[in-house]
């Protein structure tokens, strides 16, 4: 054997090995090791997979022999010998990746039939059907797998054996005519394989299916390794930020038999109801069938609760099984499992994928089982998943004639325009539409459909399959089996009743209950309760960090007080300047005379005084933070080109036209090239005192007002985009005057902090200084973000950025999640202001406060709060209390 090990039999594993074994190869050890009936087999490391691709498509050195030793061993073990004539041993060649990737890599079932083993089989179980049913298959997957023969032929084939005999189904095919199918698939690679690609397979200059069951073993070993590759596997992992140095394990496991008769079977299932957690038994068997006949929806199968009907013995041994998995792993497991004429055998288990539902009851229910401990719960949770619960669902109010209905696969609800290929539904989501996936079911390569598509529809397949397992691990509604809806793919239409659905037409599908509608049924957002309520409760008592809201207008601010928001981070005043109010804001730029000036800004006034007593009334006892003006004032004035063109045009107001020429002239002289550097944020405060003089007047006002009518107002002022830490100082001195005079002027007494946006790099440098005259900093990460890569966010997003992120020079959108660099900027920011001013209070109001990975290292550098937009809240809170007791283990481990 060589220094390395590669190979592992099941007996020698665990769970805890699932980077060298996989998932499947380790929790196969595992249930090995807890004494549950597991077919023998070995384990080849991904480390292997990964020497293999890397070391030019060939096996390590050493590693035959490896294979060789404990292949010799699982014989031995099993007391047959593989391709043995008389009795002998079959195997399957299994993938397994350390992450689940259902469906993505090959497996082949029967190695190790050939001429003469089928006899053997034969003779063994006197079943010729069996035997030679089982042939058929192994050449048809391993042909298809080790020897990339197209898949079609052998299907192909097999429908014209049915039609030939006039059957309907495989299993009413005969021995003889799976015998005769047998050769035909020989005689199928025969013609499509190439002697060049597989010198193995020729003998005197012909090449034949191998009869070798060594050369067997290895192709398919091979092929295993080579699916880690392959383009369906790839797209995966990168849907799912799976590295791709971490290569594939391969499982040589001894066969078992669910296809022997009646008394024999095959299935899923999961410990719990994976879609929305109860605590049931779920999943499809099916009885007679071999692997993947449960998944492929060719039969119709039978629930697992009538497993204890169907097949008694492995029923009552498959419910103690659930039992024993779910105490071990102290979760929710999904199996897989065959039933051999009575006896059960396990063929895989792990942590089962759910809903974001499903997965909140598992976690509270599990609490209160006694299994696990809040804080597990907490941290089991997938933050970034919650996301499909605060998607919208249809809104019960709204009326609508039900089209039909399928299973409820993955909740949520969603509209579109039906289309009925993947391609075409990558096509026009690119160009901003919203489609529904129509498909009879969809296969691994209907993945980057799926990612378009706003939902998922399929007329077959049940809840495990394919369509449902990958629309639940997206998030993405899913309704399937809708078996009334007769799919016409090719001319583009679904015939359902007497209704037509062309390419194009509107659907409705809630994957919550598992209807159809025909049209748009409005949406609406839910609120967290039940479960996800307990969850966020367990959440709050652990999280360090302040969770605020981004809310502009009083109806935001309630929403993310229901959320569980503790304030307001970022209150923009520029919205309230828009609508019928822009034109105010024309007369006051624009304006060369004073009494225009003041009167507009009189006006001005009345209704942000307004705007803010309506925020602040609904965050009433909360911290509500109001930027002043940010954006260059030209973004309020009319469009220079409409304006040029309507002047050319002669459409105007007066005969001369002067008023349009001076506002076009004035307009020019406010442009800027290059605007996101230009006169905005407190430059503008500091060329136009007026204005935020008139903005820091309305917030005292309506914070005064609000007082003497017995609320408990709580503004902060926030000067935006401050540089030089002068622009604070003067700026601040100016608030503060006006706000000591509205103060006599009501004879109200007020804490109005003042503090600063810190979105420019040189603010985070010299954060030192400006703590000084700062009684808070919140950090603008966007623009942040912007300045420290010198990324225009508006323009990238369309242009460079998606290259970027396909050759990997940057892993991730840096607007989406905080990058090292500008955290490390925050961090600066933080320290050099902390130390300047102690009671300094720290936090962030971009985008990036409802990003659970943004949260994560907010968290580590040590600010105060974030803040995000209303239907984040519950996912920064969550995310907080993940960081906080993630630190707790990770510091415990450290001493
Ligand atoms: P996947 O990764 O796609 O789930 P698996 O390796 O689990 O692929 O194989 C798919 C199916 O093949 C299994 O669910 C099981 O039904 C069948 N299978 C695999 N190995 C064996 C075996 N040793 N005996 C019987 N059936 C097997
Ligand atoms: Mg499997
Ligand atoms: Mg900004």
């Amino acid at each position: 054997m060589s220094d390395v090990k590669r190979v592992y039999a099941f007996s020698e594993g665990g769970a805890e090995m699932k980077f060298a074994l996989g998932g499947k190869g380790a929790n196969l050890a595992e249930m090995t090791k807890l004494g549950l009936p597991v077919p023998p087999g070995f384990t080849i490391t991904c480390q292997t997979c990964v020497e293999y691709s890397t070391g030019g498509s060939r096996f390590p050195e050493g590693l035959q022999q490896d294979i060789d030793a404990y292949l010799a061993d699982l014989e031995k073990t099993m007391g047959k010998k593989l391709g043995d004539a008389d009795d002998p041993l079959l195997a399957s060649v299994r993938s397994g990746a350390p992450f689940s990737m259902p469906g993505m890599m090959d497996t082949i079932l029967n190695l190790g039939l050939n001429d003469q083993s089928v006899q053997g089989v034969i003779k063994q179980t006197d079943n010729a059907r069996f035997a030679w049913d089982s042939y058929r298959r192994f050449v048809q997957m391993f042909s298809k797998t080790a020897l990339n023969v197209d898949g079609d032929l052998f299907e192909n084939a097999i429908n014209a054996m049915k039609q030939l005999r006039g059957v309907r189904n495989d299993t009413d095919l005969t021995a003889d005519d799976m015998k005769q199918l047998t050769e035909q698939f020989k005689e199928i690679v025969a013609e499509h394989v190439s002697g060049e690609d597989f010198p193995e397979l020729v003998t005197s200059g012909e090449v034949a299916f191998p009869q070798d069951v060594t050369v067997q073993l290895r192709l398919a070993i091979e092929a295993v390794f080579r699916s880690w590759m392959n383009k369906r596997a790839v797209e995966y992992r990168r849907l799912y930020r799976i590295p791709d140095d971490l290569g594939t394990a391969v499982n040589v496991q001894t066969m078992v038999f669910g296809n022997k008769g009646e008394t024999s079977g095959t299935g899923v299932a999961f410990t719990r109801n994976p879609a929305d957690g109860t605590r049931e038994y779920y999943g499809d068997f099916l009885t007679n069938a071999q692997g993947e006949d449960v998944v492929a929806g060719i039969r119709n199968t039978q629930p697992i609760a009538d497993l204890r009907k169907a097949l008694p013995e492995a029923g009552e041994a498959l419910w103690k099984v659930f039992v024993i998995l779910e105490n071990h792993y102290r979760d929710m497991c999904d199996i897989e499992f065959t039933v051999e004429q009575g006896k059960l055998w396990m063929l895989q288990t792990r942590v089962g994928k759910r809903t974001a539902r499903a997965a909140l009851k598992v976690a509270v229910d599990m609490v209160s089982e006694g299994l696990i401990s809040r804080d597990e719960a907490v941290l089991r949770i997938d933050v970034d998943q919650l996301d499909q619960l605060l998607h919208p669902q249809f809104d019960t109010t709204a009326t609508y004639d039900v089209l039909t209905k399928g299973l409820n696969a993955s909740p949520g609800a969603a509209v579109g325009e039906a289309v009925f290929t993947a391609d075409e539904a990558e096509r026009l989501a690119a160009e901003g539409h919203k489609v529904i996936l129509i498909r009879w079911e969809t296969t691994p390569d209907d993945l980057h459909g799926m990612i378009a598509a706003q939902g998922i529809l399929t007329s077959h397949g049940g809840k495990t399959s394919h369509a449902a397992v990958i629309a639940r691990g997206m998030g993405k509604p899913c309704v399937c089996g809708a078996d009334e809806l007769k799919i016409d793919a090719k001319n583009r239409v679904v015939h359902v009743g007497g209704i037509d659905i062309n390419e194009g037409d509107i659907l409705s599908i809630d994957g919550t209950t598992g209807t159809v509608v025909l049209g748009a049924v409005s949406l609406v957002e839910p609120k967290p309760s039940g479960e996800f309520a307990t969850i966020l409760l367990w959440a709050d008592e652990f999280r360090t960090m302040g969770v605020r809201v981004n809310a502009d207008t009083p109806d935001d601010a309630i929403r993310g007080r229901e959320l569980g928001a503790s304030g307001v981070g970022l209150c923009r005043t520029e919205h309230m300047f828009l609508g019928e109010r822009k034109a105010i804001v024309q007369n006051m730029i624009l304006s060369d005379r004073e009494e225009t000036t003041s009167a507009a800004l009189a006006q001005l006034l009345k209704v942000q005084r307004a705007d803010f007593i309506g925020i602040f009334k609904a965050m009433d006892g909360l911290t509500v933070t109001v930027r002043l003006l940010d954006p260059p004032l030209h973004e309020f004035l009319d469009n220079p080109r409409e304006l040029e063109v309507a002047i050319t045009k002669g459409e105007c107001s007066g005969s001369d036209m002067t008023v349009e020429r001076k506002l076009l002239g004035q307009i020019d002289a406010m442009t800027e090239s290059n605007p996101m550097l230009g006169l905005r944020g407190c430059r503008l405060g500091i060329m136009y005192p007026q204005i935020y003089g008139m903005q820091v007047r309305a917030i005292t006002e309506a914070a005064c007002e609000l007082k003497k009518a017995g609320g408990d107002p709580r503004p902060e002022i926030m000067i935006p985009l401050v540089s030089i830490v002068n622009e604070l100082e003067t700026l601040r001195a100016e608030s503060e005057a006006i706000v000591a005079e509205v103060q006599a002027e009501q004879g109200v007494s007020l804490d109005i902090p003042i503090g600063t946006m810190i979105e420019l790099p040189r603010a985070a440098l010299t954060a030192d200084e400006i703590g000084k005259v700062a009684d808070f900093f919140s950090f603008g990460t966007n623009d942040l973000t912007q300045t420290t890569f010198g990324f225009s966010r508006d323009d990238i997003e369309g242009k460079f950025l998606p290259r970027y992120l396909d050759r990997k020079i940057l892993s991730r959108n840096p607007f989406e999640t905080v990058d090292s660099g500008v955290a490390e900027l925050v961090r600066i920011g933080c320290e050099k202001g902390r130390a300047a001013n102690p009671a300094l209070h720290l936090g962030v109001c971009g985008e990036h406060g409802g990003d659970p990975e943004s949260v994560k290292t907010f968290h580590k550098i040590g600010l105060d709060y974030v803040s995000c937009s209303p239907f984040r809240v519950p996912i920064a809170r969550l995310a907080a209390a993940q960081a906080a007791l993630e630190e707790a283990t990770s510091g415990s481990d450290n001493r």
